[in-house]
């Protein structure tokens, strides 16, 4: 049955518009389409859009918690578990506990997740190739993209470079590294990362200076890097715990560097669990691209979540007080729109022509998004 779905708010500062569906297409857009034998659902004046983005996931090592209950050991310590738990994963598993990560997400109205899948001895190609087939199976609702992650670096695994270049090979969209995970040769790390990424022309996102450690400082070197390589605009920093514990100088220094060098910063919220979160306020002031990823989901590094955004977005909000209405509404855009750039969902725009696919929001203004992590009030195809 054709759809029409009546007054909603598509936040163009249009009046509230009528989208005509036929056959999950989208046909028409205009106000007061007057179309009969077709369902017809009030939207109300509420807000309507194709979805959000989770700019940074592991769906390859999701869902693993009920494999060994979580105990409150240093990082290093649970990371020890997640690799003797990689161990046993097989191809078939992987995709199981992924695909019930997009079915969640989805019902969570994620259109796009980029997702770090880990490429080591100990798990080999397997995450890569089962990452690559459910891209495949479910492109036409959601778009994943496959980020060949060395999560485990090069000093404990030097195999993982060559095992990146056949994931880069398969089809891995883009290349990862974490900038303090090999001690002493931290530069090295970035540099072979940098180099796989050159000699592939993809995409690079950096776990970078996730500990937060004044000592894994490497934001500066990462800003030279990118602009010496001349990838501005192609790398990702996710998390940059380190710009609340240097000084005030340096973290000015280091925003104005991510801004110059085109680095889109993704912050992960439920971080703060351990440490403290990046400085989001001063990058977005900076005009620095922030996004915001969901980051593990119930593994040994942290037990909870369901892929939910707008739960994260939300904790965003009470830890940084995002409490303005102007400063929420930056938080929806982080949600909507800047992580556009790091998925491909072009194909879900709500624009005649494209495929249906939309979330309906239980309220009319972005300010009120997030009273509530579960504002979503349907999901329409
Ligand atoms: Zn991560």
């Amino acid at each position: 049955m054709n759809k029409l779905i009546k007054n909603a708010n598509l936040l163009d500062g249009n009046t509230l518009q009528d989208i005509y569906v036929e056959n999950n297409i989208i046909k028409k857009i205009a106000a007061n389409i007057d179309i009969n034998q077709c369902d017809v659902f009030d939207a109300q004046g509420k807000i309507v859009i194709s979805g959000v983005i989770n700019a940074h996931a592991h769906i390859d090592k999701s869902l693993i918690i009920g494999r060994k209950p979580y105990q409150d050991e240093a990082p290093p310590v649970r990371a020890g578990w997640v690799r003797e738990l990689k161990e046993t994963f097989t191809k078939e598993d992987i995709k199981e506990r992924a695909r019930e990560v997009i079915r969640m997400s989805r019902q969570n109205g994620v259109i796009g997740i980029r997702t770090n899948v880990d490429v080591d001895p100990l798990v080999g190609l397997k995450g890569i190739e089962a990452v690559l087939e459910l891209k495949a199976e479910v492109r036409d609702m959601m778009d994943i993209h496959v980020t060949a992650f060395s999560q485990e670096g090069f000093n404990r695994f030097p195999e993982t470079k060559e095992l990146l270049e056949e994931a880069l090979r398969m089809g891995a969209d883009s290349v990862g590294g974490h900038t303090s995970m090999d001690a002493d040769r931290k530069k090295e790390h970035i540099d072979t990362i940098f180099a796989l990424g050159k000699a592939f022309d993809v995409d690079i996102d950096f776990h970078a200076d996730e500990t937060g450690r004044p000592d894994d400082h490497m934001l500066p070197y990462l800003i030279e890097k990118t602009i010496n390589e001349g990838y501005q605009g192609r790398v990702n920093a996710i998390h940059c715990c380190s710009l609340p514990v240097i000084s005030e100088e340096e973290a000015s220094k280091d925003i104005e560097g991510i801004k110059k060098a085109g680095i889109n910063v993704i912050v992960c919220p439920t971080a703060i669990a351990t440490r403290r979160l990046t400085e989001v306020k001063k990058l977005l002031l900076a005009g620095v691209n922030v996004s915001l990823g969901t980051d593990n989901i119930q593994d040994q590094f942290n037990p909870l979540g369901n892929g939910n955004v707008f739960e994260v977005a939300q904790l965003l909000t009470y830890v940084q007080r995002f409490y303005s209405d102007d400063e929420q509404a930056d938080i929806f855009q982080m949600l909507i729109q800047n992580g556009k750039g790091l998925v491909d969902v072009k194909r879900f725009s709500i624009q005649e022509g494209n495929k249906a696919q939309f979330t309906l929001l239980g309220c009319n203004n972005p300010s009120d998004i997030f009273r509530s992590p579960q504002i979503i009030e349907k999901r329409f195809f």
